[in-house]
């Protein structure tokens, strides 16, 4: 059995953490946000839950079309039809799949929350000690370290193999400002997702209340989210939250076309990391004599037939599977 860390609990992170527990490793995963789901994140509110990192996600591989299978089949996740092109959504909630994939891990995982790992030092006479936040280095001792976080991240972290920390520091991911509000009064919005916007403000806009196993507030008509544009984003990076709720609603009552009181509820989020724009082909990243490998959505961008693209939870997804079984050779039998 060999001693492994795990950093980051976002859906690469516990998929790698349960195909290597499958083989009987002994895994603990260090996430700094306070619970797992990355990405996959859902805002609690005084007016409900909003799924402001990614809204649902579809399966363009084999493997991943089973796995949203059987998913669906738990009843993870719903093939939403207020969803548009039918990709899948968590259920309750974005952020309930990965609650979901975190507790089916055995009680022998440990999940280390509010954990951030700074760097990964050599351990002696091998392996790896992790760095943390606080300066402290933790008190666990570990055979091979696999790094599931965003690529801008990762490539810090990643610093002992110099090939794979470039590798992630050229690529690039595109940011997006993320407004979730809430109106009182039912005015006349469609119920599914809105085309893009034609003046290049909003990317996509979805009703949260209108998605299976979304909860009805008292006195809230409709929740919605809305996902400006990476160029939008990009150039309003500094613009304070109180103006990116103006500009992109104001954009929303232009593309219903209709007027819009102040919503009840409005908050802004700025994904500095949110989509990446040219994931690696290769399915993850492994140095078998470092025992140090790397996964996420920066990984895996082919699909299995010729020009398709996985989108970034199938491609998290994949990698982790496949850093998982690259990983398995060089480790002591569980
Ligand atoms: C607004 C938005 C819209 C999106 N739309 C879609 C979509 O339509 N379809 C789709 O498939 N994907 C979409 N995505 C992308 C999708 O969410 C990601 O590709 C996927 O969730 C990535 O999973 P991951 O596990 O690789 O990384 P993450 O989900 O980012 O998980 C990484 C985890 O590592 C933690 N972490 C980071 N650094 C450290 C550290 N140093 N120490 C400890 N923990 C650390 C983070 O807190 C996080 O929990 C969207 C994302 C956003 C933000």
């Amino acid at each position: 059995m060999s001693r492994i860390a795990v950093i980051g609990a976002g859906i690469a992170g516990l998929t790698v953490a349960a195909e290597l527990q499958a083989l009987g490793h002994a895994v603990t995963v260090f996430e700094k946000s306070r619970g797992p789901g990355g990405r996959c994140a859902t805002r609690r509110s005084v007016a409900g839950p909003f799924d402001h990192g990614a809204p649902g996600f579809e399966a363009v591989t084999a493997a991943f079309g089973a796995q949203g299978q059987d998913w669906q089949r738990a009843g993870w996740v719903a093939a939403d039809p207020a969803a548009g092109t039918d990709p899948w959504i968590g259920v309750p909630s974005m952020n309930a799949l990965a609650q979901q994939l975190a507790s089916r891990l055995s009680p022998a995982l440990s999940l280390r929350a509010q954990t951030h790992v700074t760097a990964l030092e050599p351990g002696a006479p091998a392996g790896w000690r992790l760095r943390l936040l606080d300066g402290q280095l933790d008190a666990g001792h570990f055979d091979a370290v696999a790094v599931a976080v965003p690529a801008e991240q990762a490539a810090a972290l990643l610093a002992p193999d110099a090939a794979l920390a470039e590798a992630l520091r050229l690529t690039r991911s595109e940011p997006c400002w993320t407004v979730m509000a809430a109106w009182s009064d039912a005015w006349a919005a469609p119920a599914a997702w809105v085309a893009t916007d034609p003046t290049g403000v909003l990317a996509r806009v979805h009703r949260d209340d209108a998605r299976t196993g979304r909860p009805a507030l008292d006195g809230i008509a409709s929740r919605w989210v809305l996902h400006a544009t990476p160029r939008w984003s990009a150039d309003h990076l500094d613009m304070a939250p109180v103006e990116v709720i103006a500009s992109m609603t104001a954009a929303l009552a232009k593309l219903l076309g209709v007027q819009l009181a102040p919503p009840v509820h409005a908050a802004a989020h700025g994904w500095r990391y949110a989509q990446v724009l040219d994931a690696r082909t290769e399915p993850c990243g492994w140095n078998a004599s470092l025992r140090l490998g790397a996964c996420g959505d920066a990984w895996h961008a082919a699909g299995d037939v010729a020009g398709s693209r996985p989108s970034g939870i199938e491609r998290a997804w994949l990698s982790a599977r496949a850093l998982a079984r690259q990983m398995s050779p060089s480790l002591s039998p569980g």
